[in-house]
Formats: C-alpha cells, structure tokens, sequence
C-alpha cells in the first residue's frame, strides 16, 4: 500500500524568530512511518519540525505551518491509500506576521490569532475508498470529543490519548490509547510504547485494506 503520515508539531511565526507550537515530538508519527516501512509499504511521511531521525527508506517531506502541511498533504494524498494524521496541528496561527523582530521594549499587548484550516476537514470530501486515521490529544474528556471529532472528520479510525496521563501523549515512548472505529466499536489498549502501536496501527489499515479489495472482486 501507499501510506501517508503526518507527524509532528506546526510551527506558526509571529516574526523571524518568534512562533506558537505544541509539546509534540513525532515519536507516534514517526513510529507509525517506520512500522508501516517495515511491512514493506511505500511511505510519504510529511513532517513538522522534530528532533528524530527519520526512518530509512520513506520520502520525507519537512513542512513548518499548518498551511505548509495542508498543501504537501493535498499534493501527496491522491495517490495514496491511506493516510495517518499523527501531526498536531497547530489550531490557529497568528493574525499577523511580523516581518522585522518586535523589539522587546515594545511588547505587543496582544497576539490577535486566526483558525488554521483543518487539514482532514478540507479531504473529507476526496476520500472516497481511501482509509484515514487520526488523533484525538485530550486532557479531559475522551470519549465523546474523539467520537465527534471522528465523525466530524469522516475518519475510519480515531486513536484517542490522554496527553496529561503520566507514560502518556507528548514526549513519552510510551501511550495509553483507545481505538474508537467508525462502525461503532471500541478498543482500549493497555500501556504500551509508541512502536508498538503504530505497528497495531498498520496492522488494523492493512485488514481494512484486504476487507475492501475482498468485497470488491
Ligand atoms: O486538533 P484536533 O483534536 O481536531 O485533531 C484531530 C485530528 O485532526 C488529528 O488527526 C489532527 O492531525 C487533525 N487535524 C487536522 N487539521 C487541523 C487540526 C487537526 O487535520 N488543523
């Protein structure tokens, strides 16, 4: 199969060396990459700015701003089977940008923001028979904002975590997920480290792939 992941944070600038971002590190994104490499997959991992190596033999495409990455996803997606959104998108970016470094003396009072567009949101309507995956980073509630975001995003699969859990979310090697699948069913997985899985997560894209080439023949 063609598989795409997204990984790691967004950066969005404020001026030349000021920005917003997130605390993620790409381990899950990139352990999902290197799993689905292993099975012998063809990858395309878009990529935020990380501190990880990638893994051998996939096409690496680095990105800094959610726009940056909407535009490498919508040029790539086409041609996939899958995509895996593990990035963590930044939400909104700043309203302006300053060309010049803000001086310290004169310190903004405020940072106006704007919506970045969702990435997933925007290929829900091109998905057709192609299998997408994504996140839901929670701190409270995980259930219900991962079953909306589910099918708000028309995914098949959502891998909801609780990133305030300590051995959980940004950062750690190690997750504790749940699978919320979109014909209703459920999985809560224990403890386990990030390459793990990911390769439960290839695995699953891999039986959902045979299940839709079986019922097509
Ligand atoms: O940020 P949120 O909780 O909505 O993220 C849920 C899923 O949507 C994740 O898979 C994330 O990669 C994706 N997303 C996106 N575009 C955004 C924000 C999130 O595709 N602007």
């Amino acid at each position: 199969m063609k598989i795409l992941v997204t990984a790691g944070p967004t950066r969005e600038p404020i001026d030349p060396v000021r920005f917003i971002s997130n605390r993620s590190s790409g381990k899950m994104g990139y352990s999902i990459a290197a799993a689905a490499r292993q099975k012998g997959h063809s990858v395309i991992l878009v990529s935020g700015p990380v501190a990880i190596k990638p893994p051998a033999g996939i096409k690496l495409l680095k990105v800094m701003t959610a726009r940056d990455m909407l535009s490498a996803v919508k040029e790539n997606v086409q041609k996939c089977d899958a995509l895996v959104m593990a990035a963590a998108v930044s939400d909104w970016r700043p309203a302006v940008y300053c060309r010049q470094k803000l001086k310290k003396t004169r310190m903004p009072e405020f940072i106006r923001l704007k919506p970045n567009p969702d990435i997933l949101m925007s290929l829900a309507r091109q998905k057709g028979t192609k299998i997408f995956v994504g996140f839901a980073a929670e701190t409270n509630d995980l259930k219900a904002e991962p079953l909306r975001k589910l099918r708000q995003k028309r995914l098949d699969l959502i891998v909801a975590n609780n990133v305030i859990k300590s051995g959980s979310g940004f950062e750690s090697d190690t997750n504790r997920v749940t699978f919320y699948f979109a014909g209703g069913e459920q999985e809560e997985l224990p403890l386990m480290t990030k390459e793990k899985i990911a390769r439960r997560i290839v695995e699953w894209i891999e039986q959902k792939e045979l299940c839709r080439v079986m019922s097509s023949v």
